[in-house]
């Protein structure tokens, strides 16, 4: 066993680190206030390379393992939720997905363009009336002679007007979406400029107030047979692949967050002082700072073994999915006591503690909530649920070039 993080891992902490700290720390009260989001940022982080950190150099790619996709977006989300989100969609949910089951064609055609950010995927699974019961969603793509014709709503979807392309999951055959059958559901990889895609952002949210969610329309949509994803009726399938790298993302991230309310609290703690001593001396400030290290090292681990397993190849679904929920567990928990400790500065956004405990509450419901999450693990122990021989993983790390 080896928990030594090697030198190109060192230097993507370091990477992140730097970017955070000049690009998104800075400015990120205002946009967070202002609900406003900076496109710039997404440009910036292609231009360092972190928009395709772990794909092969032939694509583009930085070359480096499913890891240092984890400290990348660790360090992120120590800024801001937001900023991590953005690595979470475009590859965890975009890129990845197409790199793994991708033809070639499909892999040359987009990956150069979206490892270097110049094109930005986003990911279209959730729909007005279906979130956790993704059988449940009613988007369709009917059979033409060279093609597909999509129509449907898709919603909550995180980039959605900032991206360029969208992996789409809609029903290919309409007696198995009658049935609740999966084996209906397809992936297609829809480009913006298809024809009949509107997006639009949703206003009012708790938080990732930085960051753009919103909804996808497509009417009469045009998708071409070869930009199919997998095969016919491995939608779910693939949807799920996707889920398996998303909420590793969002582990990483909120391990981050957890980092970032514990460094906030011992500045303030060893700052404030009330009874003659900085607050840091009373003892149940001492209990939640050390609960937030906690956290923070439960976490970390959790999702650099899940990491670890992606490399390798080795079925990861239940070490992602547990990693997701704990950190995100300990992310609510972690925000919420970051505010205790500030007192009524806490509840304002003079310093980030209340922008972290509006954010970590997101975390618990996107990419499976808490309580899928849950379901996940004890189907696993009780057996109702397993992994299948020859399923598809990640390409293992070192790649072939
Ligand atoms: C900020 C943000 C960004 C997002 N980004 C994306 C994105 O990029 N792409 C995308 O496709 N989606 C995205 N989503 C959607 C997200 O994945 C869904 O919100 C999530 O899967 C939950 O679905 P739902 O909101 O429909 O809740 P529901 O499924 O309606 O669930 C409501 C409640 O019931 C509980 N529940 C449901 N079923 C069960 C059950 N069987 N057992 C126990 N409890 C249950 C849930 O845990 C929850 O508490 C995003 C959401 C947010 C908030």
């Amino acid at each position: 066993m080896n928990f030594q993080l090697d030198d190109t891992h060192n230097e993507v902490i370091d990477l992140a680190q730097r970017f955070t700290e000049k690009r998104i720390i800075p400015g990120i009260r205002e946009a967070d206030r202002n609900a406003s989001f900076d496109k710039s940022i997404i440009e910036g982080m292609g231009e360092i390379g972190l928009m395709g950190l772990c794909f092969p150099e032939k694509y583009g790619g930085g070359g480096t393992d499913y890891i240092s996709l984890g400290l990348a977006c660790e360090e992120l989300e120590y800024g801001d939720t937001s900023a991590r989100v953005v690595l979470s969609v475009h590859i965890g949910l975009a890129a990845l997905p197409i790199f793994t089951w991708g033809t070639e064609a499909q892999k040359e055609k987009y990956l150069p363009r979206m490892t270097s950010g110049r094109m930005v995927g986003a990911f279209g699974l959730t729909e007005p009336n279906a979130g956790s019961d993704v059988v449940g969603l009613q988007t369709t793509a009917e059979k033409t002679s060279d093609g597909y014709i999509l129509n449907g709503e898709k919603m909550w979807i995180s980039l959605s007007d900032a991206a360029d392309v969208f992996l789409i999951f809609a029903w290919t055959d309409q007696e198995k979406k009658r049935d609740r059958d999966h084996s209906g559901i397809t992936g297609f990889i829809v480009e913006r400029s298809f024809g009949g895609v509107e997006t639009g952002d949703i206003k009012g949210k708790l938080g990732v107030r930085a960051g753009k969610t919103g909804f996808i329309s497509m009417s009469d949509t045009p998708v071409p047979e070869e930009n199919i994803i997998g095969g016919l009726g491995d939608g779910f399938k693939i949807a799920m692949f996707c889920l398996d790298q998303g909420r590793y993302t969002v582990a990483a991230g909120s391990t981050g967050l957890i980092r970032a309310c514990h460094d906030a609290c011992v500045t303030y703690s060893n700052t404030r002082t009330t009874f003659k001593r900085p607050i840091g001396r009373h003892q149940l400030v001492k209990d939640m700072i050390a609960k937030m290290y906690a956290g923070y090292e439960i976490s970390r681990n959790l999702y650099l073994k899940a990491g670890w397993m992606k490399n390798k190849g080795i079925a990861n679904t239940r070490a992602t999915s547990l990693a997701k929920w704990i950190a995100c567990e300990h992310a609510e928990a972690a925000a919420s006591d970051a505010v205790q400790v500030h007192g009524a500065y806490g509840f304002s956004d003079e310093y980030p503690v209340e922008r972290f405990y509006r954010n970590a509450k997101g975390a618990s419901i996107y990419e499976g909530t808490r309580e899928v999450q849950k379901l996940i693990q004890a189907d696993y122990s009780l057996g109702y649920r397993k992994d299948k021989e020859g399923r598809t993983e990640l390409p293992t790390y070192p790649f072939d070039e």
